[in-house]
């Protein structure tokens, strides 16, 4: 059993008040707080060993250089990657997504087709438009029902040989469905597409086994589990980075240039270009070692007490549809009740001290399908209590009240 009073003591926004109530914060979802093991952490390379990595062959240029990439290692055992050059070190999910996006630009040809599914995020289903306007490549996407589950027969009906890329979340951040991706892969590996998982949603809640899991590439973003903001990893299997060209030119990323021809460093240095977040690379690793310190299992437990906690409490309200009632799922509940816009019910209980997400949550085709603007979506992680829920729930009663 985790002790939810000392881990949340190690949080200091949790403590604040926010319009003069005690903040309950449900928007991990958006972004997770971060403990004051990470703070200190990024104060503490500012402090003691800021300098350019892979430069200088000065001390706090090495310090900083070792410490870059004992987080890679760190990153790469923690996905049970095979290799630490399969790990690249990215902005957040968006970068890392685009960065395979661009690199089948040159691999894709007119009719090919790409898979995404109904449940992305905006960020897994622009740049593959892109992708597809450029090269003539045909997006076809996999529908969803009404719990919220992506339907696996039709599925399985768009795989044929034209298919060179399928690409889906892990966990969807709007409805909190966790997707059935071993299945998925190994059906679009049965006619040898390359697969992209958009782990965002699921590095909080879980650790990804990218060798079981067998995907071709994995993206994640530091900032929702316990990291810095504008860090992210993009796991890709060593074959898959050989082949695509790099993303950006610059510093880092090169063997050789002259103006005839430039040749280009090995894996990882290919797709890193330019000066990375060295801070943000570096304490990254200390955010994954803070959860590996609470352990997946009991950040599990306590999530899945609160979403059991939250799903009952508020289907008490009448008038209140939960989004997204597929069996699998993660601690997300996204509602609406009857009649109300969802920007309103935030609004007010944020006066209350209830941080919630309200609108589209950037997967606006999902909104579309259940012809609704948006869902207030409250997003538990493991510091959040049951007694939380309980204001929440107090809250969202009075707001319908004041609304109805
Ligand atoms: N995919 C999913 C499922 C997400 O939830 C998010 C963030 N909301 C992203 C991608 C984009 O992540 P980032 O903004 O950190 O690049």
């Amino acid at each position: 059993m985790l002790d939810i009073q000392k881990i949340r003591a190690e949080f200091p926004i949790l403590s604040q008040t926010v319009n003069g109530k005690p903040l309950v914060y449900f928007d991990n979802g958006a972004t997770s707080q971060k403990p004051q093991i990470v703070i200190d952490a990024i104060a503490k390379y500012y402090q003691e060993i800021n300098a350019n990595i892979h430069r200088g062959v000065h001390t706090l240029s090495q310090l900083a250089t070792d410490a870059y990439e004992i987080s890679r290692g760190k990153v790469r055992h923690h996905i049970n990657a095979k290799f630490a050059h399969e790990v690249l070190f990215t902005s957040g999910t968006t970068h890392g997504i685009n960065l395979v996006t661009n690199g089948f630009a040159s691999i894709l040809k007119p009719g090919d087709e790409v898979i995404v599914s109904s449940l992305e995020h905006h960020s897994n289903i622009v740049p593959w438009q892109m992708l597809c306007e450029k090269t003539g490549a045909i997006l076809k996407v996999i529908p969803m029902n009404e719990d919220g589950e992506l339907i696996m027969e039709a599925f399985e009906a768009l795989l044929s040989e034209k298919t060179k890329v399928v690409t889906v979340n892990h966990i969807s951040n709007a409805l909190g469905i966790i997707n059935p991706i071993k299945y998925m892969i190994e059906k679009a590996h049965a006619v040898g597409a390359a697969v992209l998982i958009d782990g965002a949603q699921a590095v909080p809640h879980l650790k990804p086994d990218v060798q079981d899991l067998d995907c071709d590439f994995y993206a994640f973003s530091g900032h929702k589990m316990c990291g810095p903001t504008g860090t992210g990893i993009l796991y890709g299997k060593e074959a898959w980075f050989n082949k695509l060209p790099p993303y950006q030119g610059g510093g880092e990323m090169i063997k050789e240039v002259t103006f005839e021809k430039t040749t280009y460093a090995d894996l990882p240095h290919k797709f890193e270009a330019g000066t990375p977040n060295i801070a943000g690379g570096i304490v990254l690793g200390t955010a994954i070692d803070y959860l590996n310190s609470i352990g997946f299992e009991n950040i599990q437990k306590q999530e899945e007490e609160l979403l059991t906690h939250a799903t009952k409490r508020l289907l008490e309200i009448e008038g209140l549809k939960i989004y997204g009632t597929g069996k699998n799922k993660a601690s997300v509940v996204s509602f609406n009740i009857d009649g109300i816009h969802p920007y309103d019910i935030g609004s007010i209980i944020d006066k209350l001290g209830i941080a919630v997400r309200t609108g589209h949550h950037c997967a606006q085709p999902i909104m579309n399908f259940f012809c609704i603007p948006g869902t207030i979506r409250a997003s538990f992680s493991f510091y959040n209590t049951v007694e939380e829920i309980d204001l929440m729930v107090e809250a969202v009663k009075k707001a319908k009240t004041m609304l109805s």
